[in-house]
């Protein structure tokens, strides 16, 4: 049930008219586009001047207009890279997506850039020298690394990566990463292990095969006791 929002709380997802688009009718009284002029102004001057926000905005925009539903993520994510002059592109992957991103380093290949790939679970460290007791592994009693952004950072800022792709890293994971990133980072796969990485899905199917995500109360509790060790990996 959604309680009603006051003023101050309202924000775009409330909003109706959307006119930020195509400003062919009126703000509303909470949007910023009116309410902050001067963040309007100041990122206007950011994205037409020629430091890398500009070069990085007007790149995706000019691939938006050129090509607006026509290249797949993969082909956008290539071309972005060629066009903001990569030539070495890292790619922070998930060690489940494996798979995916040899494929992606192999795109990247012929496309003529080199690519660097840094797997989640580097530097091999065990959940437990990081606090996380036993029964809080996936697979309890045997070695269950980590995942380790922030060395996947590091070892891509290292090599000197230009441009850095995510691929499949869990949530909070990528944070991590996006905030150690020197370079800038792009999203080619949102980790979604139960919607085969379309986390959209739960959104298409709120309306019905997933009401749950309306209903905070409703989400799946967690596993009621530890799983023994299986042999079975996992990521
Ligand atoms: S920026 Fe303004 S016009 Fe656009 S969606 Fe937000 S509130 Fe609406």
């Amino acid at each position: 049930m959604t309680r009603k929002l006051s003023k101050a709380e309202l924000s775009c997802s409330e909003c109706g008219v959307r006119n930020c688009r195509n400003r062919e009718a009126s703000f509303p009284a909470f949007c910023l586009s009116q309410t902050d002029p001067q963040g309007a102004a100041e990122t206007r001057e950011l994205y037409a001047g020629d430091g890398p926000e500009g070069k990085l905005a007007r790149t995706a925009a000019a691939i938006e207009g050129e090509f607006y539903g026509r290249l797949t993520r993969v082909e956008e994510t290539i071309l972005f890279a060629r066009r903001m002059g990569v030539k070495k592109l890292g790619i922070a992957a998930c060690l489940g997506l494996s798979d995916e991103s040899a494929l992606f380093a192999k795109i990247v290949w012929t496309a003529g850039i080199t690519p660097r790939t840094v797997i989640c679970k580097v530097g091999a460290i065990d959940k437990s020298e990081i606090g996380i007791p036993e029964r809080l592994k996936v697979s309890p009693g045997r070695n269950e690394s980590c995942c380790n952004p922030v060395l996947q950072a590091k070892a891509l800022n290292d090599w000197g990566a230009e441009l850095n792709v995510m691929v499949g890293l869990c949530v909070g994971h990528d944070a991590l990463f996006s905030g150690h990133s020197r370079a800038p980072v792009v999203t080619l796969i949102a980790k979604d292990r139960v919607l085969a990485h379309n986390p959209a899905a739960a959104l298409y199917a709120s309306n019905f095969y997933y009401r749950r995500v309306l209903d905070a109360a409703s989400f799946p509790s967690p596993r009621p006791s530890p799983k023994k060790a299986s042999p079975a990996d996992h990521d």
